[in-house]
């Protein structure tokens, strides 16, 4: 299941713009800071493929990189920075619920959660929609090295784990499957890739 090759194909503002190959697809979503491109390089062993700007109203892009020739890693803009205009959160709404529910290729929506904060209710929020809509999704729980903290909330990785599962039960008819990463130690890399090729391959 690993990554031997990894490279950036385009820039998409529109679900129309993605690649018409029909590879299978990933796409990776949370909050800004989640530590997504961290995620992302730590998937394909490099230090920087992850190009998604990280400023609130550049171009929001849906980012597609070809791994291995035969799927897609794809890297969507970050949600919930606290700078943004009310009209460009909105627009980052749309624009994604309307690649979720329109991209015939996507597999799976793999969805992070910073597991060294309590639960965020923007990320309820999201876990909340892509319940709803039945969207296949996948938790990716980050930064899970990191130490408890009494200004994050004093609670251990593993604590807000449970608390975030415990808060999105009633989202969900069957509770999505869930990884534990973290990009320093490279916990979860494994699991991540091997829970996608078993997903491929289902
Ligand atoms: P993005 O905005 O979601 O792309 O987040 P980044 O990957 O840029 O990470 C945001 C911040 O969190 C950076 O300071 C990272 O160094 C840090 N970070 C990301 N992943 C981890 C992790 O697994 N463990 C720890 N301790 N810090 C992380």
């Amino acid at each position: 299941a690993l990554i031997s090759q990894a490279e950036f194909v385009k820039s998409s503002v529109k679900t129309e713009d993605c690649p018409s190959d029909g590879l299978p697809e990933f796409a990776l979503v949370g909050r800004s800071n989640v530590g997504k491109s961290s995620l992302l390089n730590s998937l394909v062993r490099r230090k920087k493929l992850a190009l998604t700007s990280k400023k609130p109203g550049k171009t929001q892009c849906i980012n597609h990189f070809r791994i291995n020739d035969s799927w897609y890693l794809v890297d969507l803009p970050g949600y919930g920075y606290a700078s943004a205009p009310h009209e460009l959160r909105m627009d980052w709404a749309e624009f994604t619920k309307d690649y979720f529910l329109n991209r015939s290729t996507l597999v799976s929506v793999f969805l992070l959660i910073d597991a060294s904060i309590p639960a965020k209710q923007i990320d309820l929020d999201y876990a909340s929609w892509l319940g709803q809509n039945q969207i296949p999704m996948t938790i990716i729980f980050t930064k899970c090295d990191k130490r408890k903290k009494k200004k994050n909330g004093g609670k251990r990785p593993e604590e807000n784990v449970d608390d975030f599962q415990h808060l999105i039960r009633g989202f969900f008819q069957s509770v999505p499957p869930w990884i534990m990463t973290s990009s320093v130690t490279h916990q979860g890399r494994d699991e991540i890739l091997l829970h996608m090729a078993q997903l491929r391959n289902y």
